[in-house]
């Protein structure tokens, strides 16, 4: 998972990038990146590195981001050790100068590079984004024909991009200097976001977006969120042009309402807080029978808040903020490798033990993946002396992989696919595991269809199996 984000109309396109990206940062945390273009020249200029955004960049490097369009990529890597040569933005000078950050994963990624390959294109990375951009400088240097509009251009090769490739991804990138473009896959599997400013020439400058949380902070106005297959162009006279390419369903990938997103951003008119606050609700709906068995409801902070005041709500029962997070340590989920994540879960959480001692907890999660974080915590409030601790997921059993880019990388890992919810209390030394199903979820999401692969195995797209080492994501 990663964070995007294009600006175009403003002088400081790349300054309030960067603005973007640290209000991004929750998406991913392994590296950042900018690419700003010249109106004049139509040159170019790049600088992307690995870490923090913070880290990533100095007041320098972001003075010699000139222009006034910019885009940007804050990147997770789901898979391998991070290498420079995947990261975001990536660009082409030929057949056209074009740049591109996404968001996503790309299913039929191996074949797609097997048919490039063959065709002499030649990789620099194991990032799908080159993919996509390939499959662009292709489709625009032989289908399109001088008297196209750049729109035109665009579209054509777009709607090739859609018919090779397979996934869940959003795209923003550069067409030089001549304007800036955005699309979403065609079931809009990953999120894409428009917002506009009225500036004081009464122009608009645009800002194209995974989160509704880095438009706020940047004082642009929500417009909508981009739909599934559509394709949109701003030229450099701001002038906007959008088309819907694909006629598919809409799936908007679950997972960014009940983990991924910033609480404060809203995604299809569904605001994240409000969503987490529901499922919850829902979920001591179902609880309400064993209440008197929880002294109080607890969260992991900081995802799961809104779900267990939910909950406590529901219940009557009091919450109490009995973990302490450390802010400075990444994200568990988003580290790389199994000893990482668990040497990360000793150092993220402090307990506060006068409030656990002796009591029975009821702790919420946004969602159990491999149970190695929910194991650890478990552990550390008995030896903080609670005498019972049961565990509430938010999110249903994760019983499939993700091949849309979301780190679920094979069933292996996933405690719920091997084992029920009793086996599952117990190989986490729970006292009891209760999760939301599926018609919480969907009535909590009320009225949007969305990809629950990971939990029903109905994938949007035929299964390709991406062998480990060639996965790299985003
Ligand atoms: S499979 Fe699950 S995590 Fe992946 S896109 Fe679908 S809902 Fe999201």
């Amino acid at each position: 998972m990663c964070g995007i984000v294009g600006i175009l109309g403003t002088p400081h396109a790349s300054q309030e990038v960067y603005q973007a990206l640290l209000m991004l940062q929750h998406r991913g945390q392994d590296s950042a990146g900018i690419l700003s273009v010249d109106s004049d020249t139509g040159k170019f200029h790049l600088h992307k590195s690995l870490g923090h955004v913070s880290a990533a960049f100095t007041q320098n490097d972001l003075k010699k981001l000139t222009g006034m369009s910019a885009i940007g990529h804050t990147r997770y890597s789901t898979i391998g050790e991070v290498k420079e040569a995947d990261l975001q933005p990536m660009a082409l000078s030929l057949p056209v100068g074009v740049g591109m950050v996404h968001n996503g994963n790309l299913s039929n990624y191996a074949e797609l590079r097997q048919t490039l390959v063959a065709k002499n294109r030649m990789f620099m990375s194991d990032n799908d984004l080159e993919i996509i951009l390939q499959l662009m400088a292709e489709s625009i240097g032989a289908n399109t024909s001088k008297s196209d509009t750049q729109f035109q251009k665009i579209a054509k090769s777009v709607q090739d991009i859609f018919s090779a490739a397979e996934g869940g991804y959003s795209v923003v990138g550069l067409l030089g200097s001549e304007g800036m473009f955005a699309f979403r896959d065609p079931h809009g599997i990953r999120p894409l976001i428009l917002g506009s400013r009225l500036e004081s020439n009464g122009k608009s400058s645009y800002c194209l977006t995974s989160e509704t949380c880095a438009l706020k902070f940047l004082g642009y106005q929500y417009e909508r969120d981009i739909g599934p297959g559509e394709l949109i162009w701003i030229d450099r006279q701001q002038n906007v042009q959008s088309v819907k390419l694909t006629k598919k369903t809409a799936l908007p990938c679950m997972f960014e309402w009940v983990y991924f997103s910033s609480a404060d951003s809203t995604l299809e008119t569904k605001n994240v807080y409000e969503v987490r606050l529901k499922l919850g609700l829902l979920l001591g709906k179902r609880l309400q029978p064993l209440a008197s068995q929880f002294d109080f409801v607890a969260p992991v902070p900081d995802t799961s808040r809104p779900s267990a005041i939910g909950l406590a709500e529901q219940l009557k029962i009091p919450f109490r903020e009995i973990l302490i997070k450390n802010r400075y340590v990444q994200r568990s989920f988003i580290l790389n490798g199994q000893d990482v994540r668990r040497l990360a879960v000793n150092m993220k959480f402090s307990v506060v033990d006068s409030l656990v001692k002796g009591k029975n907890v009821l702790l919420v999660d946004d969602s159990i993946v491999r149970g190695t974080t929910s194991k650890k915590l478990i552990d550390l409030l008995k030896q903080n002396g609670a005498a019972k601790v049961y565990l509430a997921s938010t999110c249903p059993p994760i019983v499939n992989p993700c091949y849309y880019g979301i780190d679920f990388p094979s069933r292996e890992e996933l405690i719920a696919s091997k084992q029920n919810t009793g086996e599952v209390a117990n190989s986490l030394g729970a006292d009891g595991v209760f999760y939301s199903n599926l018609q919480e979820l969907t009535e909590a999401l009320d009225g949007i269809s969305f990809c629950k692969a990971c939990l029903n195995g109905e994938y949007a797209y035929p299964v390709r199996e991406r062998p480990p080492t060639e996965r790299v994501s985003l």
